[in-house]
């Protein structure tokens, strides 16, 4: 994963992305470009506030964001002409990107938005020889992934020891500007939890669909 040299994040909220911050510092900081893509619309107020901080923390740790605004993935069917004209816009954003690497939400989440995307990136994503994507994982999020299968997958593992303070940074700029929603609590912990679990200081774990050499 780190040896990529454009990585791609699709996901489904703002806010995803800072369960993720450490390792995505890390990549940026070893001149990787990474960008990171939105699907969530912008329906409440809550929405707005967490973009604001998205773009804020974008810049202390590197990402380039880019987002599908006027799409909400909160109702609970989508009309199937939204729905054929978003999963088009996710996968000219990929395509347009070109990525070697593309990270998105667990399939077996708790959160029916994370299924969604990670489906709807499988699919996109699924390996091809019209395409150059040569790694597909899924990233965790506390509170999500244990309902399901649990975190035995995640075997892939990132020391974030030199990036925790800007990842914690990251979570506790959402908190604050949308009211503790974030779970900071389940993020610091977890990522100690992992640390140690995976011997090294402080941890973030991914979950590889499929990895080409
Ligand atoms: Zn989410």
């Amino acid at each position: 994963m780190l040896n990529s040299k454009k990585v791609l994040f699709v996901l489904a909220h703002y806010d995803d992305e800072s369960f993720s911050a450490g390792t995505i510092k890390k990549m940026v900081d070893k001149g990787i470009e990474v960008s990171v893509l939105f699907i969530c619309g912008l329906g409440k107020d809550l929405e707005d506030k967490r973009r604001d901080v998205c773009w804020e923390n974008s810049e202390l740790i590197g990402y380039t964001p880019y987002d599908l605004r006027y799409f909400d993935l909160t109702l609970n069917s989508l009309h199937n002409d939204v729905r054929i004209e978003m999963e088009q816009s996710v996968r000219d954003y990929i395509f347009s990107f070109a990525p070697d690497t593309v990270i998105t939400n667990h399939g077996g989440d708790l959160h029916s938005d994370h299924r969604f995307v990670s489906k709807m990136v499988r699919i996109i994503t699924r390996p091809s020889q019209h395409h150059n994507i040569k790694n597909l994982y899924e990233c965790y999020v506390p509170g999500a992934a244990e309902y399901d299968e649990g975190t035995q997958m995640f075997n892939t593992v990132i020391d974030i020891t030199s990036e925790f303070r800007e990842k914690i940074k990251c979570l506790a700029n959402y908190n604050l500007s949308t009211n503790g929603v974030s779970n900071l609590n389940g993020a610091e912990i977890s990522s100690k939890y992992f640390g140690n679990l995976y011997g090294v200081g402080v941890a973030e774990i991914f979950k590889p669909i499929y990895c080409k050499g």
